[in-house]
């Protein structure tokens, strides 16, 4: 195996940096992977890629960039209890202490160790690279049905989705409506289905992301963003608007529609990252008796459950992937994702290029 290999920063002016590092060498309970599949998330191009945003958990600390890496296992550390070299994984995308009460709930994301809670891709080196190192205890398996571009949609994408369709239910009495058709988006109208809900409705205005979102059949109506869309809904849904929705848009307005566009006894969650929500709190939850959930991430026992559902619900995530770049082009990928003119862009190696 080489001794070096490429990987991909990001200087924060909306260009990507190709650098040649050591390969490095897994430490006590750490393994080493070779990537497969690498993808793009909107938190990169938002806190990192235009300009380093982010503050706190959201601090790029000029590590390899990516954080939902997928791969397979090509050297093992000391230590390491489970998993084997060979195995294939998937990576929780923020490492934590392990310790504290969120660790040990599962939910990593929310460690509360200054120290030791440091996500894949901002404060450690991420997956846009030919190899990453991982904590074992951050590993989890991928199964044989699912490929290596399918488990790098979970960690973050379809987790953070399936965590907060958890938090509301879904199930077959309920229409669903979502807000923001990007890759976050589309996997919970992915979801939603599997979950059982008969007709989804996904909101946006890029027409390259509804297109999708019609060509994959993940929705059932596909509305442009405008000041008629809770009338829309309700003209959809028996006047009465839907059960359950879905904020995967971060916008003020769009959170406000699908919380009115909600019927009563209906429940909300916001998923979408940053910006803001106006509401009238009387009119809009009150006297309709709405709940709104805030959702952030997943825990691993959920993402666990999860890629054993996806299996059994022959649902691929990376279905939703329709920009795969080799490593070398990891600059056009990201350019693309930016763009927003896609659904999940994909930097790929070995099997998952070709
Ligand atoms: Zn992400
Ligand atoms: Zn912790």
């Amino acid at each position: 195996m080489s001794t070096t290999m490429t990987a991909a920063y990001l200087p924060g002016d909306s260009t990507v940096q190709m650098r040649t590092v050591p390969v490095p060498t897994p430490g006590h309970g750490e393994v080493l992977l070779r990537i497969k599949a690498s993808t793009i998330c909107g938190s990169d191009i938002r806190c990192i890629y235009h300009e380093h945003l982010g503050k706190g958990p959201e601090g790029y600390q000029g590590v390899i960039a990516g954080h939902e890496p997928c791969g397979q296992i090509v050297a093992v550390g000391p230590g390491c209890r489970r998993f084997a070299e060979g195995d294939r994984v998937i990576v929780y995308h923020i490492s934590g202490c392990g310790v504290c009460n969120d660790c040990r709930r599962g939910y990593m994301i929310s460690c509360t160790s200054e120290k030791y809670r440091r996500a894949y891709g901002w404060q450690r080196d991420g997956g846009m690279a030919e190899f990453m190192i991982a904590e074992e205890k951050d590993l989890i398996a991928l199964p044989d049905q699912l490929s290596y571009a399918d488990g790098a949609q979970v960690a973050c994408g379809f987790g953070t989705v399936y965590e907060g369709l958890q938090k509301i239910g879904i199930d077959g009495n309920h229409a669903v409506l979502i807000t923001g058709l990007g890759p976050v988006g589309l996997a919970t109208a992915a979801l939603s289905r599997k979950l059982g809900a008969p007709t989804i409705i996904g909101i946006d205005v890029v027409p390259e992301r509804m297109q999708i979102a019609k060509d994959l059949g993940l929705c059932d109506h596909v509305l442009v963003s405008g000041p008629d869309n809770v009338d829309e809904v309700k003209a959809l849904t028996g006047g009465m608007g839907v059960e359950r929705a879905v904020d995967c848009s971060a916008h003020h307005a769009a959170r406000a529609t699908a919380i009115r566009a909600t019927r009563k006894w209906g429940r909300i969650v916001f998923i979408g990252e940053g910006g803001k929500v106006e509401i009238n709190p009387s009119p809009d939850m009150i006297h309709d008796q709405k709940t709104v959930y805030g959702s952030w991430v997943t825990s691993t026992w959920l993402m666990e459950e999860l890629v054993e559902r996806l299996v059994r619900w022959n649902l691929h995530p990376a279905d939703i992937i329709t920009h795969r770049f080799p490593l070398q082009k990891a600059d056009e990928a990201y350019a693309l994702m930016a763009s927003g003119k896609c659904g999940k862009v994909a930097v790929c190696q070995d099997e998952e290029l070709s």
